[in-house]
């Protein structure tokens, strides 16, 4: 599968990639930018230089936790595969991490769950099914959610206009997306939601764009958009993060008595690290490598080389065949032929944990920085939709400010988030080696 994909949707565009960037190079230049890669790191507010910088320190204060989280990774493949299949040491194939290009690793949990404490007794898709849920019902949750902050409810013409189931009659796009049409009130959602654990994370995400959009209704035309692409993609993120077993008895879909007890921690956190520590490289380096494409650092000849380097060096993984420079395993992810800019994803993961956080800490949460929902709470709100309807009309430290209290993006949120997680890891990693 990872070879027929790879082989069949990447190396066919590699010509055209190559066309494609010189054609959108010339574009950039036009508008006075050095490349592509610079316009791109145009909108926040630095220089292209100190942008890729930040970018680099946020990797250091995270990348100690996705090294504990790759050593007992590749330990439990090695356990199922053997060595022949995943050897002890090295990097880990990464076609046996559940997911087509290793970007998160939720997939594979059972492979991963700690005996006892990773059994989490209840799967929330399951829940939603035996309490009636469909998929208008999870989205009025959804909205419940930031009806509880002190936000609007969504207008009527939502209800009306937007795609939440897949419609019957017709081929349509179905991943997920947000929509604000007149920049004003009717903002919609696209999706053909299912009911299940994902997808109810899902809607979260993409209400947090449609509440930002309208937050920042009233600002000039130039300044509708968020503060910088990042925090377009966290907030609905950071409400989900609040989605805990507490929070589930509190809208009735769980009964108390099912809560997981303390001891259970570690599956829910390690759980929720396969998919965002997991990412954390990987939405580094996609354009870590486009940077490198567009200023010309990374040559047409050396595409598919420069990508595996990259892959090892921040992921630790390797391709499970050999690759060579017919192939083009980067034109196999949808963003990159697409030309969406992806460092945005990996702010929004760092981002998200310090909106949470901060929420958290306005709300009053004293225990463990993981079990805190701060569903309900309308100061939360009110600070937050502060910084929402700023839109990007400042520079995105001064809405950073208004909502944390800090200018620095970091990633110190989400440290503290897995702490209890690193401490488990790094029990169950003594004496295994470690890196590749
Ligand atoms: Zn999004």
């Amino acid at each position: 599968m990872w070879t027929s994909w790879n082989d069949a949707v990447g190396a066919p565009m590699r010509g055209d990639y190559a066309k494609m960037t010189a054609i959108s190079n010339e574009g950039a230049r036009e508008l006075g930018y050095r490349d592509v890669g610079a316009l791109w790191r145009s909108g926040y507010d630095m220089s292209p230089e100190q942008f890729a910088a930040l970018t680099d320190k946020i990797w250091k204060e995270v990348e100690p936790l996705y090294m504990a989280l790759h050593t007992y990774t590749r330990w439990k493949l090695n356990e199922k595969y053997g060595d022949a299949v995943q050897a002890k040491t090295g990097p880990i194939r990464s076609d046996l991490l559940g997911n087509m290009w290793a970007q998160e690793w939720g997939n594979i949990y059972d492979i991963v769950a700690p005996k006892g404490a990773g059994d989490l007794g209840f799967d929330t898709g399951e829940l939603l099914k035996a309490k009636g849920y469909d998929a208008v019902k999870m989205v009025k949750q959804g909205e419940g959610f930031y009806s509880s902050l002190g936000f609007a409810p969504l207008p009527e013409t939502f209800w009306k206009r937007s795609q939440i189931t897949k419609p019957a009659d017709r081929d349509v796009i179905c991943h997920a997306s947000a929509w604000d049409i007149d920049n004003q009130d009717d903002i919609r959602i696209k999706m053909c939601t299912k009911v299940s654990a994902d997808d109810f994370v899902t809607i979260h995400h993409e209400l947090g764009h449609n509440y930002y959009q309208r937050a920042y209704k009233a600002q000039p035309m130039l300044y509708k958009n968020g503060a910088n692409d990042g925090f377009h993609e966290a907030i609905g993120d950071t409400v989900a993060l609040s989605i805990t077993p507490d929070y589930l008895v509190k809208i009735g879909l769980l009964d108390q008595a099912r809560v997981p007890s303390a001891d259970k921690d570690i599956g829910l956190l390690l759980r929720q690290a396969m998919d965002k520590v997991a990412f954390l490289p990987f939405g580094l380096l996609i354009d870590k490598w486009r940077w490198g494409v567009f200023s010309g650092q990374i040559p047409t000849t050396g595409y598919q080389a420069a990508w595996d380097k990259m892959r090892l060096q921040y992921q630790g993984i390797k391709p499970p065949v050999a690759r060579d420079e017919t192939k083009f395993d980067a034109g196999a992810k949808y963003h990159i032929p697409a030309a969406v800019p992806y460092t945005r994803y990996f702010l929004a993961r760092v981002l998200q944990f310090q909106f949470y956080k901060a929420a958290c800490e306005q709300s009053g949460w004293k225990g463990p920085l993981h079990r805190c929902s701060f569903y309900g709470n309308k100061a939360v709100g009110t600070k937050l939709n502060a910084m929402l309807s700023m839109g990007q009309s400042k520079p995105w430290p001064d809405a950073l400010q208004v909502f944390t209290g800090s200018r620095e993006m970091s990633g110190a949120a989400l440290v503290e988030y897995f702490k209890p997680l690193k401490a488990w890891l790094d029990v169950q990693n003594k004496g295994k080696p470690t890196g590749w």
